[in-house]
């Protein structure tokens, strides 16, 4: 299991997808899941920037890991967002035969990132959202860092900034040093 962290705009699902793609792997992504929902009250939250609770989305993370076994490989994206849900996803990866091979912290500068999310222009993507989701990542990623840290999980910071090409074979290199590929 690969986990993706990085501040909105990064490029997280992007790279996921490609991955997925190219290897075959299984992408889950916490944000399209909650999205998938169509829950009015989970629309308004994240529109806002804010996060879901815990609950839901560790109830639709397990849901997905379900449906991933038999695939070769797992890309978490956005998952985890706060310290408890990363407890939860060490101890979800045992009971469904996983481990987290790696953390991938993807990250860029604040301009790039804006630039990108003003076209994307998804309904969290205005300048209010935007900046309480940065705020919140940046608050929340140092603690769950270390957390991964101490539990032996490898985390490697690839540089998320140019062209989508350009950052999968910056994640590409760092899987295969890893030999995950
Ligand atoms: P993303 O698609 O990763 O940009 O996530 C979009 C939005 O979904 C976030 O701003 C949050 O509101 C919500 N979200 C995504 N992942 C999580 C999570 N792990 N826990 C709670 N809320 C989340």
């Amino acid at each position: 299991m690969i986990v993706f962290f990085g501040p909105a705009g990064v490029g997280k699902s992007t790279q996921g997808k490609l991955l997925a793609e190219r290897l075959g792997w299984f992408w889950i992504s916490a944000g399209q899941l909650l999205r998938d929902e169509h829950n009015k009250e989970l629309d308004r939250m994240m529109a806002r920037g804010e996060l879901a609770s815990d609950e839901k989305a560790e109830e639709l993370i397990e849901e997905a890991l379900k449906k991933a076994s038999g695939y070769k490989n797992i890309i978490v994206d956005g998952f985890t967002r706060r310290l408890g849900q990363s407890k939860f996803l060490l101890e979800k990866s045992f009971v469904y035969g996983q481990t987290i091979n790696i953390a991938i912290v993807l990250d860029a500068p604040r301009e790039e990132l804006m630039e990108r999310l003003k076209l994307r222009g998804r309904p969290d993507d205005t300048p209010d959202a935007i900046n309480e989701r940065l705020d919140l990542y940046y608050k929340e990623v140092g603690p769950i860092i270390e957390y991964y840290n101490s539990k032996g999980i490898k985390v490697v910071c690839v540089d998320g900034s140019g062209s989508i090409e350009d950052v999968y074979d910056r994640v590409i290199k760092e899987l295969t040093k890893c030999h995950l590929i």
